[in-house]
């Protein structure tokens, strides 16, 4: 083994960091949230060519793929998403009923592995705290530590991007700091009451279809979809999740592609 020094190790570290932190102060697209959703988004739109950073609250990224369900950990699929487990090469089996099962411990490594790989810049143990919005336009979120965050008297710091995009699950955190204020009153965020009862087949074409722009440049996939425009829940089946982060990097491309003079941030 080379002889090493605790110094050079710290100053490494501290490098690297700052250079992937400063990177991340302005983005084409951010993400809040590393669940399937929202991986599965970063992972599109890194491919389509877009600056994307991600910032997740907890230590390890996944949100709630890791324990299957009731901590079994398997996850089950429909058909229509194994072009996406394709393109991450999760392996998958079928089943006799109809469905597709996958480890769920596969498909979140996979989906962290591939994302990052793609290049997302994903910073862990980063919470939001607030967005920021500018001529009627969410253009970044405020951020800090999540350590920090809530328990101790220090200011956040703000994050620009292109496009925001709410991948926080049932909590739709973003979307909270919309809709708290009454903010865009236009939008499809108000007007019903919040995530609906369990009903698996409705809640998993409603996610997919409703993913997309709830707000001036914010955008809203899986399970914050349903939580914020009001569509029931429905357990550990997956595919809705991947095929509405999928959906929403498109859109966000076909958005930012269109009009990228309109799209300013500060
Ligand atoms: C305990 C638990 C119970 C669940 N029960 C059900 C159920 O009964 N029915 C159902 O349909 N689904 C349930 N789910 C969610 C289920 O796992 C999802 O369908 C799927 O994980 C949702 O994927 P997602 O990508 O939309 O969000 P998630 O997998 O939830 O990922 C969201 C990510 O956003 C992060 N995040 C949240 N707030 C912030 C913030 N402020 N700043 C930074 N990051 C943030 C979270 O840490 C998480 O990693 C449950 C999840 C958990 C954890």
């Amino acid at each position: 083994m080379s002889r090493i020094q605790e110094t050079e190790i710290t100053r490494t570290i501290m490098s690297s960091y700052h250079d992937k932190l400063l990177g991340s102060v302005l983005s084409d697209v951010l993400v809040v949230g590393a669940g399937p959703a929202g991986l599965v988004a970063g992972f599109y739109l890194t491919k389509l060519g877009f600056k994307v950073t991600m910032v997740e609250r907890c230590l390890a990224p996944g949100g709630g793929i890791w324990g299957g369900g009731m901590a079994m950990n398997e996850v089950a699929f429909q058909e229509e998403a194994l072009p996406v487990l394709v393109d991450f090469g999760i392996r998958h089996e079928r089943q006799p009923e109809g469905l597709y099962t996958v480890d769920s411990v596969e498909l979140a490594s996979a989906l962290i592995l591939k994302a990052i790989q793609a290049g997302v810049t994903l910073l862990n143990l980063v919470t939001l705290e607030d967005i920021g919005i500018h001529h009627n336009r969410v253009t970044g979120i405020v951020v800090n530590r999540t350590g920090i965050s809530g328990a101790l008297h220090v200011d956040p710091l703000t994050f620009s991007a292109k496009a925001i995009l709410d991948a926080t699950g049932h909590e739709a955190t973003v979307i909270e700091k919309v809709r708290r204020r009454g903010l865009f009153p236009d939008s499809p965020l108000y007007g019903h009451a919040g995530e609906g009862p369990m009903d698996a087949a409705t809640a998993e074409a409603f996610v997919v279809e409703r993913t997309g722009e709830v707000c001036p440049g914010l955008w809203v996939a899986g399970m914050s979809v349903n939580a914020a425009i009001g569509g029931p829940r429905m357990g550990p089946i997956f595919g809705g999740m991947l095929l509405s982060g999928k959906r929403a990097a498109e859109l966000i491309s076909a958005t930012l592609k269109q009009a990228p003079q309109q799209v300013s941030c500060t």
